[in-house]
């Protein structure tokens, strides 16, 4: 069997009872050139792609022979007609969430319905990641399963393939997986234009990485949730060997410091109480002299706004004046995200880390004192090229030394175009994979005793959404842990609970009072 072609042009050659069924000849293009086909088609409806294929057959196999008749206007309605329906499918970071976000409030600003179903979407919306290879080959897998599934349905929607795997990937993508749109993430703003091309037959393709950021050109901000991110900054110039963000993001650029505080304006006035802001390394953020520190302190006046996040920061941009906001700015929640990936020295410096485990944990003192309650978290990572059973000790050890309310562990991905790809001594599967389960082990074991250090404590729990059980609601701490309760309470309600209970991953909750 043949590859499903890509119909460019379509052309009915007569009518055939009932009214709707119809004999089309078809122009298609699919490897290893372009063919004519002789199909059999029903209309299946108005819908994009509701044409159902009957038969196909190889009428001729001149590329070069035009065919004379214009198309059927039902059928090119039916098969080229502009999505009016479509899905955003996220994978990866907070970063790519927010970027998710924005895309679905432009494609909504043109007019097109959101669906929480992805098989049932005129336009399917991917936004991918590419930190590690799992991650890419996940977007091809997953673009075969919508085909599948969405043709079971009688669908044939619109892909458009969006985020790092689109920048790093480009016009190999439409290649291999032959999507209609491929848009990188600082391009993502012109989504409708290209979307528009495709439903054209044109080809929609753009990667740029334009001086002139992208968030200019987005919707004001409407319905978001209680606890809403936003990107203050974007891409990075640390250039850690094993790392594609340099590459995929672009170099470090921050947002002016007027837009940031008006979108967080926006988005109170949208229902948000809490604010994550993002950027790749977000304590990097400046605006002519003023560091995050002084955007937080903006952000503390907006009324309205109960709680301020950041997340994630790079051990060399940990500002005193950031670490004193800890001490200072009560809407500061006491959590911090600072990846570390190695307690080894030397893995350190072969990763370009440009910090050391002695300064990074000093670093973490200083924070302890001016937040002593504050919730530590990190990212590592295991069988690094060159790691011995010796710097991995230095990994476990610094996790002793840290006591982590959680963190994230991931296996060393080699990434195509990084310098730590091609170094020798790469580290085999087996190893990596006793690596990470034993330091998971020993970070599991600290966010276990985190949460059951927490019983007893009142705390502030903002509400984001249902659980599972009859009448269950779940939220966040102020320590970013998950907290179970029920009660009579709604979504978006900042309630004050008593933790009873703990868990592995989650704490229970039971109401004290109302704040
Ligand atoms: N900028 C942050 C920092 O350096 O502290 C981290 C941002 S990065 C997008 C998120 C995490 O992905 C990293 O902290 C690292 O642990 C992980 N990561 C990045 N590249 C990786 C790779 N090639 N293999 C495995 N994990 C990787
Ligand atoms: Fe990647 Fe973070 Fe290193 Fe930048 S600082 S290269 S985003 S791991």
């Amino acid at each position: 069997m043949r590859e499903a072609p890509q119909i460019t042009r379509q052309e009915p050659v007569g009518t055939i009872t009932p009214i709707n069924t119809l004999l089309l000849l078809l122009r298609v293009s699919a490897p290893p050139r372009e063919q004519i086909f002789l199909l059999h088609a029903r209309q299946k409806g108005s819908r994009r792609g509701r044409a159902e294929i009957l038969e196909t057959g190889v009428l001729s196999a001149n590329p070069n022979r035009h065919l004379s008749r214009p198309p059927c206007p039902a059928i090119a309605a039916a098969m080229n007609a502009p999505p009016k329906t479509f899905h955003v499918k996220s994978f990866g970071c907070q970063m790519n969430v927010y970027d998710g976000d924005r895309m679905g409030e432009l494609m909504t600003a043109q007019g097109l319905t959101a669906t929480d179903d992805q098989f049932a979407a005129d336009l399917v919306i991917l936004n991918t990641c590419h930190i590690r290879e799992r991650a890419t080959e996940k977007v091809y897998s997953d673009i075969g399963r919508i085909r599948k599934e969405s043709g079971k349905l009688g669908g044939n929607p619109m892909i458009a393939v969006a985020g790092c795997v689109a920048q790093a990937e480009g016009a190999e993508i439409v290649r291999r997986a032959k999507v209609d749109v491929v848009v990188g993430p600082q391009a993502y703003h012109n989504l409708p234009d290209l979307v528009a091309r495709a439903s054209r037959g044109e080809a929609a393709l753009d990667t740029d990485m334009p001086v002139d950021m992208k968030f200019g050109h987005l919707p004001a901000r409407r319905r978001v949730p209680p606890s809403a991110f936003l990107t203050v900054q974007e891409g990075c110039d640390k250039f850690c060997t094993y790392c594609v963000v340099p590459y995929t993001r672009g170099a470090e650029v921050s947002r002016p410091f007027a837009a940031i505080v008006d979108e967080a304006k926006a988005l109170v006035d949208a229902g948000a109480k809490e604010i994550t802001l993002l950027g790749q390394n977000v304590n990097a953020w400046d605006d002519e002299g003023r560091g995050l520190h002084d955007l937080i302190a903006e952000l503390d006046r907006i009324e309205g706004l109960a709680r301020i996040r950041y997340t994630t920061s790079h051990p060399n941009d940990m500002a005193d004046g950031l670490i004193a906001a800890h001490r200072d700015i009560e809407k500061l929640m006491p959590f911090l995200h600072l990846p570390v990936q190695s307690g080894s020295d030397r893995i350190l410096k072969a990763m370009n880390r440009s910090h050391s485990r002695g300064g990074y944990l000093r670093l973490l003192e200083r924070v302890r004192e001016a937040r002593p309650d504050i919730a530590l978290s990190g990212d590592f990572i295991v069988g690094f090229p060159g790691e011995t059973e010796a710097d991995f000790a230095e990994t476990l050890s610094l996790v002793d030394a840290v006591g982590y309310a959680q963190a994230y562990s991931f296996k060393y991905s080699p990434r195509p175009g990084t310098p730590a790809a091609t170094m020798p001594d790469q580290i085999a599967p087996e190893v990596m994979d006793d690596r990470l389960q034993r330091l998971q082990a020993a970070l599991n074991r600290d966010q276990s005793a985190f949460n059951a250090s927490s019983v007893g404590k009142r705390c502030a729990v903002l509400l984001e959404r249902k659980g599972k059980l009859e009448g269950q609601l779940i939220g966040k701490s102020p320590w970013l842990q998950s907290v179970h309760l029920v009660g009579d309470a709604a979504i978006g309600d900042l309630v004050e609970v008593e933790i009873v209970e703990a868990g592995a991953n989650s704490v229970m909750g039971e109401r004290v009072a109302p704040i």
